[in-house]
């Protein structure tokens, strides 16, 4: 029996789990969260990733570990690998953790990003603003997420406020992007180097938190594509990288300029449990299994939105004809993503049909 163990048990962790039972898989977590929506549906040990002894009680039996958030701390991952190879690798981490490395390491491998600097200071902030301009907007470096420690700086009058609210950590300036839409690539690289990638996925944030994902992208094209994945293929074999990787983009015209990575599997891809051939989850047990990856074709236009903050009635969702729908078991919170759902369809007229019903769903929980 193969146990594969997920240093995390958030909503990621969960649908790894439920992509692996139908192939035998088994699963263990570890994560000190209180509330851990992949405990419903595998075994968890509850302690911190630095717990040595609660590493090493979790590393038992396991045939290969794997982690579902990039802020894992990289200690955990490197001790753990001592017992087990831990997929992907600690590098992927470590550059995925930090924006300032993350974008050094994007243009040493020939991806072009925003104009970018360090900030340490608010003199080092001036500076950069006036090497980048406005608009431009300043980011931690470190444990930034959905939109989480980063400011506008739409004006001179912004930058006070903005270095004041934070300040104190390592920080990074950069462009603010006019760009045409967001776009997301989802490629996978198995153990014995095998490739895939699935089609380009654009994206729509709401307060830096991602709303909605639409495959194939309209902004897409067959140029785009292919340069996605010449940047992902290099990523990935400059790493050595084995599971799913996430990059996102955005677009200006026929221009990708690279946003971020994850080293995992990724909310832009949820649309693929039902969208694609085998979904990104899947696929990235199969790579770190070191199995044939399945195909990433897809099955038809889909699109997929969050559910955020508070949910729809589930009758509501329910009756919307072929809208698959995913709940996490997670408590509502203001900004909280309690689950997705996802449309594959075909026929434009009836996806677009589907879509209105569902948004003002939507639209009445956020009223
Ligand atoms: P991030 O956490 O860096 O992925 O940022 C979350 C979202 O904020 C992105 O998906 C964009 O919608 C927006 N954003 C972040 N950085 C920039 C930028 N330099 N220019 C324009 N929008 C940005």
């Amino acid at each position: 029996m193969e146990r594969v163990g997920i240093l995390g048990a958030g909503q990621l962790g969960r649908m790894l789990a439920l992509a692996g039972y139908p192939l035998g898989l088994r699963f263990r977590f570890l994560d000190p969260a209180p509330e851990a929506p992949a405990e419903q549906v595998g075994e968890r040990v509850r302690a911190a990733f630095d717990d040595s002894n609660a590493l090493r009680a979790f590393a038992h039996d396991l045939t290969v570990a794997t982690y579902e958030f990039e802020n894992v701390p990289l200690e955990a991952v490197q001790r753990l690998s001592q017992w087990v190879t831990v997929s992907p690798n600690p590098l992927a981490l470590e550059v995925g953790q930090d924006r300032l490395r993350e974008k050094e390491f994007f243009t040493r491998m020939g991806l072009p990003v925003p104009p970018f600097a360090p900030v340490d200071s608010l003199s080092d902030l001036e500076r950069a603003l006036t090497r980048i301009g406005f608009p431009a907007m300043l980011k931690t470096r470190r444990l930034g997420y959905d939109g989480k420690g980063q400011a506008p700086l739409w004006t001179q009058g912004d930058v006070q406020p903005a270095w004041e609210r934070l300040r104190g950590q390592p920080l990074l300036a950069e462009q603010l992007v006019r760009f045409d839409a967001e776009l997301s690539i989802l490629a996978v690289r198995s153990a014995r180097g095998e490739l895939r990638y699935y089609p380009l996925v654009e994206n729509r944030h709401g307060g830096g938190i991602l709303r909605r994902s639409e495959v194939p992208a309209p902004h897409g094209s067959p140029t785009l594509q292919r340069q996605a994945e010449q940047y992902a293929r290099a990523i990935l074999e400059e790493l050595n990288y084995v599971g799913v990787l996430a990059i996102e983009f955005f677009v200006i015209g026929e221009t990708l300029l690279a946003n971020e990575m994850a080293p995992r599997v990724h909310n832009s891809g949820h649309w693929s449990i039902e969208g694609a051939v085998c979904s990104q989850f899947e696929n990235h047990l199969r790579a770190i299994l070191d199995w044939p990856l399945g195909s990433t074709e897809l099955v038809a236009p889909s699109v997929m939105y969050n559910l955020i903050g508070k949910l729809p009635p589930l009758e509501q969702l329910l009756s919307l004809p072929g809208l698959h729908v995913h709940l996490y078991g997670k408590s509502a919170r203001p900004a909280r993503k309690l689950g997705h759902v996802t449309l594959v369809e075909a026929d434009a007229v009836r996806r677009t049909e589907v879509e209105q019903r569902l948004r003002q769903l939507l639209l009445d929980e956020s009223a």
